[in-house]
């Protein structure tokens, strides 16, 4: 039975304007947002421009002085009762989610929880912004201050709406910087909404604002600006690669969380009923729609057709369906030419000599749900160069640890890596030589607001969450004192 109260939660909390220094703003040109289950139109949000763009940059700009020198416990005291107020509308936030982004409802509730774990988080660093103190070998005492860096532009993907947004907010208000942020135009209105919270948390006016519209525009608008000193950029790497460039005349400040294309290798030691629920567990997560999905699964060849056809069992299971329908596990894709890039990639991997173990057809929902599906053997070079970003996971046996390690590291990407074997001394040695910022050992999850989230090569630089994240958003000041 679909759930409809939850439906009805996420569409009473839908919100057809933006925010602007805490004003509604709305505009005669819009932009529909639908839902990917159905392409049903859930509602539109105002197509802003320049001016909104630039009068968003001011507002920033002119609260930075008083947020900036406010007391950091105030701050972690706003950071604390917004995430009061989210958890208190998680019912309402999660259905807005599973509407805009066709996560299933359960798991949307959980971005929502693992979104305020940012701003929780947080909310403790703001109180902990220590400075040092140090003699300096010209017998002077340096003191070092931990300063916000000003006024921020925070653009996000539509994959994690809530969670992607507070795990930059998080830090960036806990160190006292304004923002002006642009969420994905396919998934809004949780921006709205959380931002909707956040003043009523006490956030004084100005220190953000939500600004929706054509991306290029205002991409344009915030990296041009002067006043605008950090940019933190969650998307794909053609994108961020060109929001650097477009970042490099003002010099500012620039953290790029992108894509990658993840490897995950499995040890013949490896418990393979473990191995399967966890790759599972790291793949299907938001329809295999996360920058961390494993993107090709190495497997040593003495247990490959073993773990292969575990893996396609479990995965010829997985409940597919709509985001309110009881145990549903993997929904639809965001729009139509992700699942034709899921379509793309299979045939491409079936060209090569890949066999479909599972699934490997559009789903009988139609529209765009895909099947779970499973591939074994062809060529694995097209998955270290593209994310499929879908739900389809290619198996390819490996023979030895070099060879493996050879074929993880060559991708221009190095964002999350997964290795499973019961071997510590083998994990240690694989997970300090592969390229990429997270290793999973013997998991599927690493995603928390307590471990560094971020990658190398062309998956960017800079973390977010944990005790490096507010790094991004403060400028170390050194004061030295002559004493006399
Ligand atoms: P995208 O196309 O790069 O879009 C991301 C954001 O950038 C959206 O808000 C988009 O706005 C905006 N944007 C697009 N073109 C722009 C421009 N010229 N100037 C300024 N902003 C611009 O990426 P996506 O398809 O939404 O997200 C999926 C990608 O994100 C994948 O590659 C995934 O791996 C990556 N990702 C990385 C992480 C991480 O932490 N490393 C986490 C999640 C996702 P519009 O929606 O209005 O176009």
């Amino acid at each position: 039975m679909t759930d409809t109260t939850g439906r009805e939660a996420g569409l009473a909390l839908l919100r057809e304007h933006a925010l602007i220094a805490g004003e509604p703003v709305t505009s005669t040109k819009r932009i529909a947002v639908d839902d990917p289950a159905t392409g049903e139109i859930l509602g539109h949000v105002p197509e802003l421009g320049v001016v909104e763009t630039e009068r968003a940059v001011h507002a920033a700009h002119d609260a930075f002085p008083a947020w900036s020198r406010s007391d950091p416990h105030k701050r972690a005291a706003v950071l604390r009762e917004w995430a009061r107020l989210i958890d208190e509308n998680t019912q309402g936030l999660g259905a807005l989610m599973a509407l805009e982004n066709g996560k299933p409802f359960e798991e949307a509730k959980g971005e929502v929880a693992y979104a305020n774990s940012f701003l929780k988080w947080f909310a403790g660093e703001a109180e902990r912004l220590i400075g040092e103190t140090q003699d300096s070998p010209l017998g002077h005492v340096i003191l070092t201050f931990r300063e916000a860096v000003g006024p921020c532009a925070l653009i996000t993907p539509w994959n994690f709406p809530a969670a992607m947004l507070t795990r930059k907010l998080g830090p960036a208000l806990a160190a006292g910087c304004t923002a002006v942020v642009k969420p994905a135009s396919q998934t809004p209105f949780t921006a709205i909404v959380l931002a909707e919270l956040a003043q009523r948390a006490g956030l004084p006016q100005g220190v953000l604002s939500v600004v929706t519209g054509d991306a290029a525009t205002i991409g344009g608008v915030l990296t041009a600006s002067p006043l605008i000193r950090k940019l933190s950029f969650t998307g794909s790497t053609p994108i961020g690669r060109k929001l650097a460039e477009q970042c490099a005349p003002t010099l500012k400040r620039v953290s790029m969380e992108l894509g990658g294309a993840a490897p995950l290798i499995v040890f013949a030691d490896a418990d393979l009923d473990h191995a399967v629920a966890e790759t599972i567990k790291g793949k299907f997560r938001n329809s295999g729609q996360t920058c961390v999905c494993p993107n090709r699964v190495y497997v040593e060849r003495s247990v490959a057709d073993d773990y292969a056809r575990k893996l396609a069992e479990a995965v010829s299971k997985i409940p597919v369906g709509g985001a309110f329908e009881p145990g549903v596990k993997v929904g639809p894709l965001i729009e139509d030419k992700a699942i034709r890039k899921v379509q793309d990639h299979l045939a491409l991997t079936k060209a090569s000599g890949g066999a479909v173990l599972t699934g490997g057809e559009p789903h009988a929902l139609g529209g765009r749900f895909f099947q779970p599906t499973v591939t074994f053997g062809g060529d694995d070079a097209l998955f270290r160069r593209e994310e499929t970003f879908g739900p389809l996971i290619p198996v390819f046996p490996f023979d030895t640890e070099e060879e493996v390690l050879a074929k993880a590291n060559d991708s221009e990407f190095g964002l999350a890596s997964y290795l499973f074997t019961r071997d510590l001394d083998r994990a240690l040695r694989i997970g300090r030589r592969i390229e990429a910022g997270m290793i999973g050992v013997n998991t599927g999850l690493i995603s928390t607001a307590v471990a560094p989230f971020g990658g190398v090569k062309q998956s960017g630089y800079g973390r977010e969450g944990s005790i490096h994240g507010i790094d991004e958003y403060v400028d170390v000041k050194q004061v030295t004192l002559a004493l006399r």
